[in-house]
């Protein structure tokens, strides 16, 4: 016997059933958009490896060790894109669209590739809905996005939601906490895992997701960024979070909340389920101030979050609705050409209508009929005039065919 393929390990193939409950939460994300005057943007599924080396980060896990690069055919290095940020900050420097009335608000959907350990809700090939507002600094902006994304999962009825909520202030002061941070680190060294005391130079910050016991207590009693914050980075947090407030949206405030990418600047947060086990993580994500200009654009202060497509479908969980089919045309033989004509004026009236496609009996086809679920059949047959057949209660009348649409309309 030969080998069969399968799907990439940590990939997925996206069945008919599957999609209808992803166009559900599509169409919930693209109505929210509209509303708040976000417009939809898609850039390539792939980039040059340097902007996500530089957006992202050297240090993160996402660029250490989860892309999937590779040079193509004319000597260039590429990576299938680990995430949405880098890249629509790339077409916005690209497209001067700081030339347009700022902030420019966009929206995105699409899939995204890191080389993480599959598991439930983790994947290497994933999908990600985001936003992106680009040009503002106020706090307002910080605050739609997040009421944003509460809104979605609402709309969607997902329940378990938590929110949580940080600042990482600007760049110099977290510098200087980094600094501080670093210095208490190394002071209870022989306290923390060996994975934390390796990491104390490049990403102090992680200390705070560690699970070990030895460091978490170090970590308890660690100075946060929180407390450093100066007056002007708490007082756009105060304002953020007043809004938040206002919204009724309830949070958490966590002042050790470090996301896994280093453009991040003030405002952070990220929405959790607890339908959804170890990998909790539904959406997040916050302020990166200094990502356009370290891109090559001019200094743009922008926000932003994403959150995982699998992720929004495992917290629903709900039973994915076959789509129905309004009318299927049952036809003895020599009628198959009549019921294709009538089909397609069928569906071009709006309705969802079928045929038989694998040549079965008459009879054949009024099973298949009712294995599709169709509310109605129509049947066209040499020996009599056509006939409507209600497959719910299955009466059986004449049917004048020039008025068909209008018999079989909602
Ligand atoms: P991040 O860009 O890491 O902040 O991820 C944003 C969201 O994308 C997360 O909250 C998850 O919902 C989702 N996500 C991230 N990585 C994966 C993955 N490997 N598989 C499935 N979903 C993911």
């Amino acid at each position: 016997m030969s080998s069969r393929f399968q799907a990439p390990r940590g990939t997925f193939d996206i069945l008919p059933a599957g999609w209808e409950q992803r166009a559900r939460v599509y169409a919930a994300a693209a109505q929210i958009f509209e509303r708040a005057g976000y417009g939809r943007i898609e850039t390539p599924a792939f980039e040059d490896r340097e902007l996500f080396a530089r957006g992202v980060g050297q240090s993160t896990d996402i660029v250490q060790k989860e892309m999937f690069s590779f040079t193509d055919q004319g000597g260039r290095g590429l990576t299938l894109r680990p995430e949405g940020t880098a890249p629509i900050v790339r077409a916005y420097v690209e497209h001067g669209m700081h030339r347009l009335a700022q902030p420019v608000k966009l929206w995105h959907w699409g899939p995204y590739f890191r080389h993480e350990r599959p598991q439930s809700g983790r994947f290497r090939e994933f999908n990600q809905i985001g936003a992106e507002a680009i040009g503002s600094d106020s706090p307002l902006v910080d605050a739609e996005l997040i009421i944003l994304l509460d809104e979605l999962f609402r709309e969607l009825g997902i329940a378990g939601i938590r929110l949580r909520l940080g600042s990482l202030g600007s760049p110099a002061t977290r510098a200087a906490y980094r600094d501080e941070l670093q210095a208490y680190l190394r002071q209870r060294e022989a306290e923390l895992a060996p994975t934390v005391r390796e990491r104390i130079d490049l990403n102090p910050m992680r200390a705070f997701d560690s699970d070990d016991p030895g460091t978490r207590a170090v970590m308890e009693e660690a100075p946060t960024m929180l407390e450093r914050l100066d007056d002007a980075d708490a007082e756009h947090f105060a304002a953020v979070r007043a809004m938040v407030d206002r919204a009724g949206i309830s949070y958490q405030l966590d002042p050790t909340l470090v996301r896994g990418l280093d453009y991040y600047t003030r405002t952070v947060f990220e929405f959790e389920s607890d339908r959804l086990g170890a990998q909790a993580a539904l959406g997040g994500g916050g302020r990166y101030d200094g990502l356009v200009e370290q891109l090559g654009g001019p200094s743009t202060p922008a926000c932003g979050w994403a959150a995982g497509i699998e992720r929004i479908l495992l917290a629903l969980d709900e039973e994915a609705d076959e789509p129905g089919v309004d009318v299927f045309v049952a036809a003895s033989e020599d009628q198959r050409e009549r019921a294709f004509a009538l089909v397609r004026e069928l569906r071009r009236a709006g309705l969802r209508a079928e045929l038989d496609l694998a040549e079965r009996s008459l009879k054949g086809q009024m099973k298949q009929a009712d294995r599709l679920g169709a509310r109605a059949a129509i049947v066209l047959d040499e020996q009599q005039p056509a006939q409507l057949r209600d497959m719910t209660s299955g009466e059986q009348r004449e049917l004048d065919l020039a008025r068909a649409v209008e018999e079989l309309g909602p």
